[in-house]
């Protein structure tokens, strides 16, 4: 990130949001919402002196994922580029009573501009690159894990801000009461192949998992329980890390968590099933860890008809071919990277991120594009100018001409045939698609089958 900041050819708009698309390859146009900070990032200093004084403390369910605290003034997380903070105009009581204004009178710099608008800019660029990720899916929705019922039954994103340094307790694992957990369980698969929640796999949690039984067994000594269905170790020196963690003497039930109950002493019992043993087995423990399922971002909607993205059923972002194609999309000049297309574990999402990136190298590099010739062709003759093939085309390929007929950009055209099949008057004919072309095919094979 430090690096990308730095780079003379790498322009960061943090704070910022796309609103709109249009052109194709080689040739889009982005307008981009630069959202007022009410901080000048060209004079801030990133001192922090604001946000030690701002009196206003909010629970942090951003970065913190609820464990710890900011203020009204802050910076959104500890290696934030640009070292900027930002004024939550929500919280801040300047602009919601009218009060306070000691981030402006005590920043050494002068960076406090309350009066500060959002900018809206417009980018000209050749290629555009998806990397939007993923969203934690709220557990609260089988409440059978009980989570929300007790503090100590955390995820595993609130177990990583508590075994972080920089987290609430300094990276200390402690229960809400304070204190070293004596008993763990982690409880795999919470959301993820149950067809109650999300039927996929969510892929990295059993490793994150194991990498949090390690962390609880080293720094705290604590007995922990790891209700697992089966263990997909599947990445390089994945299998040996597992073996590593059954040494370290964390006990693996393989079986379903199936549920948690709050005790009336504080206690959480994990009743789950050993399918080794064929029994059904109850653990109370201090700490329960839910490894929840990973699903696409609350906007997938809106971001997937912005970029004219398809997704998969699940809701991913969907590639243009899964084995062949995994970082293009059916827009051409627009690429998929990370867990935005599906779930995927650090080495993987960079992995995924390179080949996108080439993508885009490759594409330049050529200094012209190579489109398809299977695209759609507009008879003036017969269009009537309904607009029907407009509001057809998923691609936003077509657009009536100063005749007020249909005409076909070629370029964002990608032959799906679906303007032709709607053109009430046949006008519209798919290159090498055409209906003669289909109908000899099957005259073609309707003959060698009556052979
Ligand atoms: C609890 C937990 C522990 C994990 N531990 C490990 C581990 O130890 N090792 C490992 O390899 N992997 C681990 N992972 C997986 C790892 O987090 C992912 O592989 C990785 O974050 C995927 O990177 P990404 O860039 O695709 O998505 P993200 O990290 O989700 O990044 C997407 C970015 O896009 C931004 N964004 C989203 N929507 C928009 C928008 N509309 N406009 C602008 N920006 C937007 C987001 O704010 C975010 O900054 C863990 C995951 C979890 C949940």
């Amino acid at each position: 990130m430090m690096d990308a900041g730095r780079h003379p050819n790498i322009t960061l708009l943090t704070y910022s949001e796309v609103e709109d698309v249009s052109g194709y390859i080689g040739n889009f146009t982005v307008r981009v919402r630069k959202k007022a900070r009410s901080v000048r990032e060209e004079v801030c200093t990133g001192c922090g002196i604001c946000q030690e004084k701002c009196p206003v403390k909010v629970v942090d369910t951003g970065f913190e994922a609820g464990m710890g605290k900011r203020k009204a003034i802050y910076r959104p997380f500890a290696q934030a580029i640009p070292n900027v903070p930002v004024i939550d105009r929500e919280n801040c009581l300047w602009f919601t009573k009218g009060r306070c204004r000691a981030c402006e009178k005590l920043c050494p710099a002068g960076a406090i501009d309350y009066e500060q608008q959002d900018q809206i800019l417009e980018l000209k660029v050749g290629a555009i690159v998806v990397a939007t990720g993923f969203a934690m899916w709220d557990p609260r929705k089988l409440p059978q894990y009980s989570y929300g019922l007790s503090p100590n039954i955390i995820t595993g994103l609130q177990f990583e801000r508590l075994t972080s340094a920089g987290g609430p307790t300094g990276g200390e694992i402690l229960t809400a009461e304070g204190k070293k957990p004596e008993r763990v369980a982690i409880i795999h698969c919470v959301g993820s192949r149950d067809v109650n929640a999300h039927p996929y796999c969510s892929r990295i949690c059993c490793m994150y998992s194991l990498k949090h039984a390690h962390q609880v067994r080293e720094k705290t000594g604590a007995e922990v329980y790891e209700f697992y269905m089966d263990m997909r170790a599947f990445g390089k020196a994945y299998e040996e890390f597992y073996e590593r963690v059954q040494e370290d003497g964390v006990i693996f039930v393989r079986g379903r968590g199936a549920e948690v109950e709050v005790l009336p002493n504080g206690k959480l019992r994990v009743k789950g099933e050993d399918a080794n043993l064929g029994r059904l087995v109850f653990v109370d423990v201090d700490m329960v860890i839910l490894a929840t399922a990973i699903e696409p971002q609350p906007d997938a909607d809106r971001v997937a008809a912005l970029f004219r993205l398809g997704r998969t059923p699940d809701g991913w972002f969907a590639e243009a071919h899964p084995k062949l194609r995994p970082v293009e999309t059916a827009t051409a000049g627009i690429f998929l990277a990370g867990a935005c297309q599906g779930p995927r574990d650090i080495p993987d999402t960079v992995a995924h991120a390179e080949a996108a990136a080439m993508e885009v190298v490759k594409l330049f590099n050529l200094g012209e594009v190579v489109i398809s010739p299977t695209v759609a062709v507009v008879n003036e003759a017969a269009c009537v100018g309904c607009g029907e093939c407009i509001l057809a085309c998923p691609y936003s390929a077509i657009a009536r001409n100063i005749r007020g007929k249909a005409e076909v950009n070629p370029a964002l055209c990608q032959g799906c045939g679906t303007c032709a099949a709607t053109c009430p008057s046949h006008a519209i004919t798919a290159l090498h698609f055409t209906d003669q072309e289909i109908v000899a095919q099957i005259d073609g094979l309707l003959e060698r089958a009556m052979l």
